[in-house]
């Protein structure tokens, strides 16, 4: 159908047959939350398939990294990138802390460890970097320097389900690092998320806090908030688990696609050399934001929905006290995602690319 509406994103769906074969497990048992069997089955998966040390699965992926801020212990000043989803920043104010804006690559679109070091200050406790669109930041260097300062180190990998680095889970990087099982996002639970942390006791301590503390029915091991995912949501994790090899392979080729038919007239993401890639997004770089504006009302007359990931860049929304940051708000005006998701068609993407380039 030419006329069928193009979302940025399609949440991918089993049969609801699928869906309901594994609910019916919680139903047998009247048991739909608590870390019942298919939360554990579903955590168990994820870390096997994935050789992960530690996995929590939580209800989203913003508590994860407002239970890390907490558990670290940090304070005063953070320092994160400017050039991400709104809940990498307002986890740190939320919890009390400051976020520091460093700069972005302009060709990576992650934090720009070059420019980290004249940041940090004596009030600085941590490194809160985000792998955009779930292309793996610089890590080494980004440790090296946190080492270096003795400063934390989280990572926001909420795009980054199926990515390694260096051969490991990018998930076994930083103190810790979390992801989000979102709808939008490649691997999901309706709403969800997870946390990964290869330190025992921290791992612990994390597990703790997302369960009000408990350490048994009337014992507490300190301060605690709710974070549990439930049976519901870890049921159509184990539906749409079996399907993400397929997911990944699927958008590989659209991806890939995309990159071929807009050779030389857009920009794309520049991705790290040393990783598998998940191709959880096509982010595309036009000249100027009106041009960009220029495309997307071309693509909307024509029932396409693409994206503006991410805009605006975090350093100017209003309750943020953020300093200039050149590169980051020069992409954010000039950057789209394109449609990418399972079912999407080869002939479909050939359409949007012609829209596009009716404009360009
Ligand atoms: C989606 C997203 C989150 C938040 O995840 P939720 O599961 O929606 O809470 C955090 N950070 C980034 C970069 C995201 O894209």
């Amino acid at each position: 159908m030419e006329n069928e509406r193009i979302n940025v994103t399609k949440t991918f769906l089993p049969e609801q047959s699928e869906y309901q074969k594994i609910l019916s497990r919680s139903w047998d048992k009247s048991w739909i939350t608590n870390r019942g069997e298919l939360v554990l089955e579903l955590e168990n998966k994820i870390k096997s398939q994935y050789n992960i040390t530690n996995i929590l699965a939580t209800t989203n992926g913003t508590l994860p990294l407002q239970i890390a801020i907490k558990c670290l212990g940090l304070k005063g000043d953070i320092i994160t990138t400017p050039f991400s989803y709104v809940a990498t920043t307002s986890s740190i104010i939320w919890e009390g802390c400051n976020p520091v804006f460093v700069d972005i690559n302009v060709d990576t679109f992650n934090i720009d460890p070059l420019k980290i070091e004249s940041a940090i200050t004596p009030n600085t406790s941590a490194i809160l970097a985000t792998h955009v669109f779930g292309n793996p930041c610089d890590i080494e260097a980004i440790e090296k320097i946190a080492e270096k300062h003795n400063l934390k180190v989280i990572y926001d990998a909420a795009h980054c389900f199926g990515v390694s680095y260096k051969g490991q889970s990018i998930f076994e990087y930083g103190d810790v690092s979390t992801c989000s099982f979102h709808a939008t996002k490649i691997f999901h639970t309706g709403e969800g998320g997870a946390l990964f942390a290869k330190d025992k006791a921290l791992f612990d301590k994390l597990y703790y806090h997302h369960n009000f503390g408990h350490k048994g029915a009337t014992d507490f091991h300190g301060l605690g908030v709710n974070a549990k995912i439930s049976e519901l949501q870890a049921a159509m994790g184990l539906a749409v688990f079996p399907y993400i090899d397929s997911i990944f392979e699927r958008r590989e080729a659209l991806y890939k696609l995309y990159k071929k038919e807009l050779k030389g007239k857009v920009k794309f993401q520049k991705i790290e050399s040393n990783c598998d890639y998940n191709y959880s997004y096509i982010p595309v770089v036009l000249k100027s934001e009106e041009q960009l504006l220029k495309v997307i009302k071309e693509l909307n007359n024509n029932n396409i929905f693409p994206r503006r990931y991410f805009n605006p860049s975090l350093n100017t929304i209003d309750y943020v006290n953020g300093d200039v940051m050149p590169i980051s708000e020069d992409i954010s005006n000039r950057i789209m995602c394109l449609p990418l998701y399972y079912d999407l068609k080869e002939s479909q993407v050939k359409s949007i690319v012609l829209k596009m380039l009716n404009v360009l």
